[in-house]
């Protein structure tokens, strides 16, 4: 078998040693302030230019690409919706048949799919569940706005209880909108795929810990997984300017956490003293405007409960002591 280089990436600790390479660049047409656009840039400068990107539908691939052009500036794919895992798995395995026969001799390049929470736990699930089984040397980053966002806002697994969407309007029958609790993509890889040698949670609210995952991900030989936190303007109704706000305050109330997985340990990258009520979150976005105080106190008991289960020790609010929208 031939000799191949394999790529190590190096860690950084502040924005300003943050790599200036940049792989997502000018030219694409998401909308102002777009979360997951954001979410690409970063992890294109992270992952540097010896890189193939695999897009499954979803805005990431609809708004970036049009008219043969699009923003990135290595290799990049589309793949359905369905089958994000799949080519991301057959291009790693293409590359070690290559080397196996003497035919490449590298960089070996980062395979990364970046697939919608759509194409991640939804429609997409059993083929990022077999990539992540099959230890593929390969990264799949799910970058999640909690809807399937390119084809009108309709409701996806990962979108939250109370949730306005195109498909959850709230009403007389239904007037919380979502009636069901989200998935979690992480529990379901750590809980299901031995060969995962490490799984993440992050956030473009805090780039930095965001593109280290990367980087961390991408030096492990074996199949990891990302799930980023990308706050979409249009979708969740806030304005453009308030993306950086919406992803920190969603830490601050525990709607969102950030923890890395590796060798069955988990680590809290921030692990706050005091947690906010949700509605501090809930209220900045037009998506939540029409629930009750009954609703907000459940989506409060929903989150205590998700957080006590990795035992953070935190004290908690009460799911009644929400303040009024
Ligand atoms: Fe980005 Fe949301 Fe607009 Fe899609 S709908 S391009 S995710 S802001
Ligand atoms: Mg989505």
């Amino acid at each position: 078998m031939a000799k191949v280089k394999t790529q190590k990436l190096k860690k950084f600790r502040t924005i300003e040693k943050a790599p200036a390479y940049e792989g997502y660049v000018p030219g694409h047409r998401t909308c102002q302030g777009c979360g997951p656009a954001l979410c690409y840039r970063l992890v294109a400068k992270a992952a540097g230019p010896e890189t193939i990107f695999v897009g499954p539908t979803g805005c990431m691939y609809v708004a970036n690409t049009s008219y043969t052009c699009g923003p990135f500036a290595v290799p990049w794919t589309h793949a359905q919706i369905t089958n994000g895992g799949a080519i991301g798995s057959g291009i790693e395995a293409a590359y070690q048949v290559l080397i196996r026969k003497g035919k490449y001799d590298g960089p070996l390049p980062n395979v990364i799919v970046m697939a919608g929470d759509g194409g991640t736990v939804d429609i997409g699930l059993q083929a990022m569940s077999a990539m992540m089984y099959r230890n593929h040397d390969a990264l799949f980053v799910c970058y999640d706005n909690e809807s399937y966002a390119n084809t009108g806002i309709q409701t996806s697994p990962t979108t939250p209880y109370g949730a306005a969407t195109t498909f959850t309007p709230p009403g007389p029958m239904v007037p919380e909108g979502k009636k069901l609790y989200p998935k979690d993509a992480c529990q379901l890889v750590i809980g299901g795929h031995p060969a995962v040698k490490y799984v993440a949670t992050a956030s473009v609210a805090y780039p930095v810990d965001l593109m280290n995952k990367v980087i961390k991900a991408l030096n492990y030989k074996g199949p990891t997984f990302l799930n980023i936190h990308c706050p979409c303007p249009k979708g969740w109704k806030f304005d453009a300017d308030k993306l950086v706000q919406v992803g920190k305050m969603a830490i601050e109330t525990g709607m969102w956490t950030l923890y890395e997985w590796e060798g069955g340990e988990y680590t809290y990258q921030r692990e706050p003293e005091e947690i906010l009520g949700v509605n501090e979150y809930l209220k900045l976005q037009g998506r939540f405007s029409h629930l009750t105080q009954e609703h907000i106190a459940n989506q409060q008991a929903f989150i205590d409960a998700k957080l006590k289960a990795p035992g953070i020790a935190v004290e908690l609010p009460t799911a009644s002591s929400e303040p009024e929208m």
